[in-house]
């Protein structure tokens, strides 16, 4: 028995799900955990340790621990990317089921990522699949960055991190382990024509349904 609902936010890199998943967990006064963290912070290690983050990674995951989460550098273009490569390893997604499974038992929880509810949570209370366009995500994504810099430059950057994204999207989708898809019971948002107030309104109309 858990001790709440779970409710499983998937999607897309730069979709909105972060900032979906938080403002519900703080509607629902629910616990929020951003999973792509641990695959971040696995792939950060790797890296670390002069590793490709391709090769086998799971020691790596399975000596995982809060303060390596809480990294302040685990944000950047190139361990997105690790991420990705150490997430399509078997061993390194088993090992951190129990880790997302055991978060939720307590009081319940809010978590983002790409499997939750289709893999850690198949029976999550409420499943919601955050999408946007990439030329969407690549705006968001800039403009977060500061985007401060001339127009041509822009118009580079924007490119490149669209790029990126599709380039992401194709690895997490194609992937054998876990691959990032749509669950039969989720409720698909696209956040293209809607602001971060506006999804949260249409996944809170989900979440009470
Ligand atoms: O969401 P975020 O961009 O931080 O995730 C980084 C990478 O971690 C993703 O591109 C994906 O490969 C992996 N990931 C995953 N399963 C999750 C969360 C993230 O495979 N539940």
């Amino acid at each position: 028995m858990r001790g709440g609902p779970v409710i499983a936010v998937d999607g897309p890199a730069a979709a909105g799900k972060g900032t979906l998943a938080r403002k519900l967990a703080e509607a629902l006064e629910l616990p929020y955990l951003d999973t792509g963290l641990l695959y971040r912070a696995v792939g950060r290690l790797a890296l670390d340790a002069g590793q490709d983050p391709a090769q086998p990674a799971q020691k790596f995951a399975q000596a995982l621990t809060p303060a390596d989460m809480q990294r302040k550098d685990l944000r950047t273009p190139e361990v997105a990317l690790a991420a990705s490569k150490v997430a399509a390893q078997p061993a390194v997604r088993a090992a951190l089921v129990e880790t997302q499974r055991r978060f939720a038992a307590e009081r319940g929880a809010v978590l983002d990522g790409r499997d939750i509810g289709t893999a850690i949570f198949p029976d999550a209370d409420v499943k919601l699949f955050i999408t946007a366009s990439p030329a969407t995500r690549a705006l968001r994504r800039f403009l977060q960055s500061g985007g401060n810099t001339s127009a041509a430059d822009a118009q580079a950057q924007l490119g490149q991190m669209e790029e990126a994204l599709r380039a992401r999207d194709e690895a997490d989708a194609s992937r054998d382990s876990a691959p990032m898809c749509v669950a039969d019971d989720a409720y698909v948002i696209e956040t293209d024509t809607l602001d971060a107030q506006a999804v949260l309104a249409e996944a809170l109309r989900f979440a009470r349904e």
